[in-house]
């Protein structure tokens, strides 16, 4: 029970690995915020299976991370409870190739995952900062460390994560917070579902250990950076892919 008395908020946790984000830090006895954006069905779902683990009860809040002006009214419903771990896990794909992308998905993919990080981190340091001791964990992607094609804007969003973590690392150590980032290469979820076989096969086929990750990997890796077993790693890109990109 490593985070006996933490709160922990993690933005996307309705679906996919921001549910087993949820499920791994109720395990470990954190009280879990549950943010999802328009799937109140699943974040209920996700609730009950945080319950099921013995956690304390957990809180389903429903914002939008693009929206600032809503994030900062979910942190301030946050701030009553106190908060130690934020994990900003919501993200959404829009692929194509650059010559055909479209500026509208631009903007989405890097209001989703660059700036709802940025705004959540923003919100969440301040409640961090005033009690000395926090952990932001933000789920970036091996894209964002290897490029693709045909992921123009998803790339550059999550390699922007990656500064970002770097960044507020430097700015929020003095404060006892560590700031790290975790990249996942290939795991199945609605993210991934409308993959055909053959895409599949072909992803598989750069993966060295030659399956697909799943949410409960990339939460193992959330739990330990949680704790304070990683009280001295800040900073730290962690892949969780299988050996995807070395
Ligand atoms: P997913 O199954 O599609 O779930 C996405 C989650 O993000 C949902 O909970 C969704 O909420 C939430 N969300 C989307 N837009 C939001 C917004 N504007 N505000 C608040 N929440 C929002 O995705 P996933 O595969 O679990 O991915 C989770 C994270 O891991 C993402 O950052 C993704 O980029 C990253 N990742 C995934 C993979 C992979 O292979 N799956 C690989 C590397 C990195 P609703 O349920 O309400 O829609």
């Amino acid at each position: 029970m490593d985070l006996k008395d933490k709160v922990a908020v993690v933005t996307g946790g309705s679906r996919g690995i921001g549910r087993a984000i949820c499920i791994e830090l109720g395990r470990l006895g954190a009280k879990v915020v549950v943010n999802y954006a328009g799937n109140v069905a699943a974040a209920q779902e996700t609730a009950r299976l945080v319950r099921e683990t013995g956690a304390p009860e957990p809180v389903i809040m429903g914002f939008d991370v693009r929206d600032a002006a809503a994030v900062d009214r979910a942190f301030d419903e946050v701030k009553k409870l106190g908060l130690h771990v934020l994990v900003n896990n919501a993200g959404i794909s829009k692929d194509g190739l650059l010559l055909r992308f479209k500026d509208e998905d631009w903007h989405q993919t890097l209001a989703t995952n660059l700036f709802g990080a940025f705004a959540c981190s923003r919100a969440g340091a301040k409640l961090m900062t005033k009690q000395r001791w926090g952990r932001i964990i933000n789920i970036s992607s091996v894209v964002g460390e290897s490029g693709n094609a045909g992921q123009v804007a998803y790339a550059a969003a999550k390699a922007g994560m990656i500064g970002m973590t770097k960044t507020l690392a430097k700015e929020l150590a003095s404060r006892s917070i560590t700031v790290n980032a975790v990249t996942p290469g290939f795991v199945e979820t609605d993210m991934t579902a409308g993959l055909n076989d053959a895409q599949r096969k072909m992803i598989l086929e750069e993966v060295p250990l030659g399956v697909a990750g799943s949410g409960a990997d990339v939460a193992n890796a959330v739990g330990f950076l949680a704790t304070d077993r990683a009280r001295y790693i800040t900073g730290h890109v962690l892949s969780v892919n299988g050996g995807m990109y070395i």
